[in-house]
């Protein structure tokens, strides 16, 4: 009996001795929770956390390996609270709907996942898709492909013939009546039982459409498109479920209403007035500004034939509008989490959105914050995301150069963890 537990002992004395720990030194940490960078800095990750964060680069033992970046910027794994994993914009994209199949989407989005997480961003908010996104996210976790920690709406939810109806612009013999299990909801009886349905389909969150928008093929890009009742009904379900509410709107008529009803965040925002800035401080509500995609399909919309004709002036006119309404939000001290919209633009360029935030005024030590710990909490994960600290989950990526000097340093992701594993 004794030399058995002797024996035991000594096992487990050796595989804690073979306990491998990564130390990451740090030539400058920014570590997300807002202070000035500290030079010299060692994270020690275990398994899949971060379990010390040391001053000076300390010494690993004889089993443990070291990740030198002495020469570059390490801050918590960036989040992007608004992305498409399913599709990339390209001047075919509408023809997608009659011709892909969900292995199609699933396919391509194998690709855009590991181009996200190989950017820098290791967790992502996923805004709406066919629900191959489910299934994407269940890949990822399982191990089975390379790509961000998602957090899946699934199917958006919308109003007929609103934003985010699949079968807006379709001829009527293809057009059926779509409803809640195809996320169109009318009456706060179908509101909630799309909500339900969210649920079952697997969903983390909840995202609706509650104006225009300027990619579907319908005239308006602002009109409301959910009354105050429905509204009620999906945050009142969404609540019963866990679900938070993200809320795409462009006009502020919807986004007030949406505020009012209690949603979590606010996706755009391009048309928010003083009375809608001062919901969003009473509320606490969140702003998401995507101004990536904003300006991309701007741009796009010159280039004749890129879009169908009914877009074309919905892009022109809401896409170069955001930053500026971004900067106004900021200005009146709007709680901002990072959101670009990806997919509506080419996957991968999500740190532009850095970029484009620094320009319209933001303090570089803001935006990272937006895309870090600010996140974080709009997601409810602030006890396991966005900060380099002891306990949270070992999600890291270094930049070469000073993101707070020189915002394109954000582009230059030279290393990326995620959950302990080293990816780049
Ligand atoms: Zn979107």
């Amino acid at each position: 009996m004794k030399s058995t537990i002797t024996l035991l002992l000594g096992l487990l004395i050796v595989l804690n001795l073979f306990a491998q720990k990564t130390y990451i030194w740090c030539g400058s940490l920014i570590d997300g929770l807002g202070g000035e960078p500290k030079k010299n800095m060692t994270i020690v990750v275990e398994k899949n956390k971060i379990i010390a964060v040391e001053n000076g680069f300390s010494k690993p033992g004889t089993n443990d390996r070291s990740i030198d970046l002495k020469t570059k910027t390490v801050t918590p794994g960036w989040i992007d609270m608004h992305v498409h994993m399913e599709s990339e914009t390209n001047p075919g994209s509408y023809m997608e709907t009659y011709t892909y199949n969900p292995a199609d989407y699933a396919f391509q989005s194998v690709k855009f996942a590991d181009t996200t997480l190989m950017t820098g961003f290791t967790t992502v908010r996923d805004l709406g898709g066919s629900g191959v996104n489910i299934s994407l996210r269940n890949a990822i976790n399982k191990g089975l492909i390379k790509g961000p920690r998602i957090f899946t709406a699934g199917k958006s939810i919308a109003t007929t013939g609103g934003h985010a109806d699949p079968t807006n612009g379709y001829k009527k013999d293809i057009q059926g009546d779509p409803g809640p299990k195809d996320g169109v909801a009318n009456g706060p009886d179908e509101c909630r039982k799309a909500v339900r349905q969210r649920y079952k389909d697997g969903s983390d969150l909840i995202k609706i459409t509650a104006t225009g928008g300027v990619l579907s093929v319908a005239k308006s890009g602002k009109n409301p498109q959910f009354f105050e009742d429905e509204l009620k009904a999906i945050v009142e379900t969404a609540k019963d479920y866990g679900f938070k509410v993200a809320v795409h709107a462009h006009g502020a008529e919807g986004m007030k209403r949406a505020i009012k009803a209690g949603v979590s965040s606010i996706e755009h925002g391009t048309f928010m007035d003083d009375e809608a800035i001062a919901l969003f401080k009473q509320y606490g509500t969140w702003y998401v500004p995507t101004i990536t995609a904003g300006k991309a399909v701007g741009d796009s919309a010159k280039i004749p034939g890129y879009y169908p004709p009914v877009v074309e002036p919905k892009a022109l006119e809401i896409g170069p509008q955001i930053q500026s309404t971004f900067a106004k939000a900021y200005k009146a001290g709007v709680k901002i989490a990072f959101g670009t919209d990806a997919g509506v633009y080419k996957h991968g360029l999500n740190w532009l959105e850095f970029v484009y935030m620094i320009e319209a005024g933001m303090k570089p030590m803001d935006a990272i914050q937006s895309a870090t710990i600010n996140a974080a909490e709009l997601l409810g994960e602030k006890d396991k995301l966005g900060s380099i600290e002891a306990g949270k989950l070992a999600d890291i990526v270094a930049v070469d150069g000073d993101p707070l000097k020189d915002a394109r340093a954000f582009g230059k992701v030279v290393f990326v963890m995620k959950d302990g594993v080293r990816y780049k």
